[in-house]
């Protein structure tokens, strides 16, 4: 297994390390978001517990993402976060995959949600902003996997990306060189490097969907309605009662035509 952070990076002290401790920590006290939801104002209480990952993104077992992410066809199992980590991390494979060495298959991972190793705080594979490139070549724990070379290919690489992605072979303490990762939370910052890469961050193409409907955008759906509005849908893929409600309410909330169809302007609220 990959990844390993030293509990209070560096460069990373203050505020925003000790909100995002606070937050896993809460995760990892036990306390689910359906029990902090009834203290009132459902929507406003799942929110503000929403899960996030050692970088400060979203993370969900269940999170929606780019599941085809690949490179020079070879497939990143379980995928990435859509839009600004998809863009992202897609430039820092396909460099590596350029500049550095080929890649190997099976041997990169995507999306994983786990602790960070040795830690509590939810890893960075478990927002899907992280990958790991060519693993059984760069085993964790190891350092000096790659040529005095390669590692200048690396450094041209993290450079370009103006200090959004960190390198684990750049850990102050345990190394992990098959190991890349987004090192700012979402913000301008990342938005900026999105730019440049000529990326946009566009949320995923969604299908309308409304009862009776069944399959992938519906279990996404449910997802993002349980994180946005803690209503507790069972992510099953089947769009039922429950789920029909669900939607009926949130569009409501947010001015919508109450018709409990998932179309443009419900996704774009479940994707805000
Ligand atoms: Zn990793």
């Amino acid at each position: 297994m990959c990844e390993h952070h030293t509990p209070v990076h560096p460069t990373r002290t203050g505020p925003p390390t000790s909100r995002i401790g606070r937050r896993s920590l809460l995760r990892t006290a036990g306390v689910a978001v359906a029990g902090l939801a009834g203290a009132g104002g459902l929507g406003r209480a799942a929110a503000a517990v929403q899960e996030t990952s050692q970088n400060g993104w979203p993370a969900a077992s269940d999170l929606p993402r780019n599941r085809d992410f690949a490179v020079d066809g070879v497939l990143f199992p379980s995928g990435v976060a859509h839009g600004a980590p998809d863009v992202i991390l897609g430039y820092v494979a396909r460099q590596f995959a350029a500049t550095v060495e080929p890649l190997v298959d099976p041997g990169c991972w995507g999306f994983s949600y786990r602790p960070v190793t040795g830690g509590t705080s939810l890893s960075n594979h478990a927002s899907g902003t992280a990958i790991d490139i060519n693993a059984p070549q760069h085993p964790y724990g190891a350092s000096g996997t790659f040529t005095a070379a390669q590692v200048s290919a690396i450094r041209a690489i993290l450079s370009h990306c103006d200090g959004v992605v960190r390198w684990g072979g750049d850990y102050s303490s345990t190394k992990d060189e098959m190991h890349f990762e987004l090192n700012r939370p979402p913000g301008a910052e990342v938005d900026a490097l999105v730019q440049k890469l000529g990326g946009t961050p566009q949320p995923p193409a969604r299908p309308t969907i409304s009862e009776g409907d069944t399959g992938q955008a519906v279990r996404d759906a449910q997802t993002l309605l349980n994180q946005k509005g803690g209503y507790g849908l069972v992510v099953d893929g089947v769009f039922g009662p429950a789920t029909t409600a669900a939607v009926r309410d949130i569009q409501a909330r947010n001015g919508l035509t109450v018709d409990g169809v998932v179309g443009p302007r419900t996704w774009a609220v479940l994707d805000a």
